[in-house]
């Protein structure tokens, strides 16, 4: 398990604001902004609980059930019917940000399929994606 804290966490830079990201949405329990640095596809965006927790077992119950809904509702706010939910849990498992959050990641032509490749996507539109993504988020509520 890391021994890193919530004042290093990057993860928690963001929800304290000292970070500047993309962000999409944000609820009473979770924060969801687009992944530019390392996209994996285009409007790869990222969702976390504000209660750092490291793992997806050790997070609140409330953010866990509100980051699939989000999940949901940014998937038809991006007009995307394919995509990838990412979910890491320790170094092992290919957690890097030791704080527990959960991908989304776009599919938008076959030649995506699951691929895994940090950084695919960071020369694409994220911006237009968060646009379109709280533009479809505005109109369901
Ligand atoms: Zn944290």
């Amino acid at each position: 398990m890391s021994t890193r804290t919530p004042a290093d966490c990057l993860l928690c830079r963001i929800l304290r604001g000292e970070l500047t990201v993309e962000r999409i949405v944000e609820t009473d329990h979770v924060i969801g902004f687009m992944n530019e640095g390392e996209a994996l596809s285009r409007g790869h965006c990222v969702f976390f609980p504000k209660r750092h927790a490291p793992s997806l077992h050790e997070a609140d119950d409330a953010a866990l059930a509100e980051i699939l809904v989000l999940v949901k509702k940014v998937a038809r706010a991006l007009g995307v019917g394919t995509y990838n939910v990412l979910q890491n849990n320790g170094s092992i498992a290919g957690q890097t940000v030791f704080h527990a959050h959960v991908h989304l990641i776009p599919k938008w032509s076959e030649s995506e399929g699951l691929i895994y490749e940090r950084g695919r996507g960071r020369h694409m539109d994220q911006k237009e994606m968060a646009a379109r993504i709280r533009s479809g988020l505005a109109r369901s509520g």
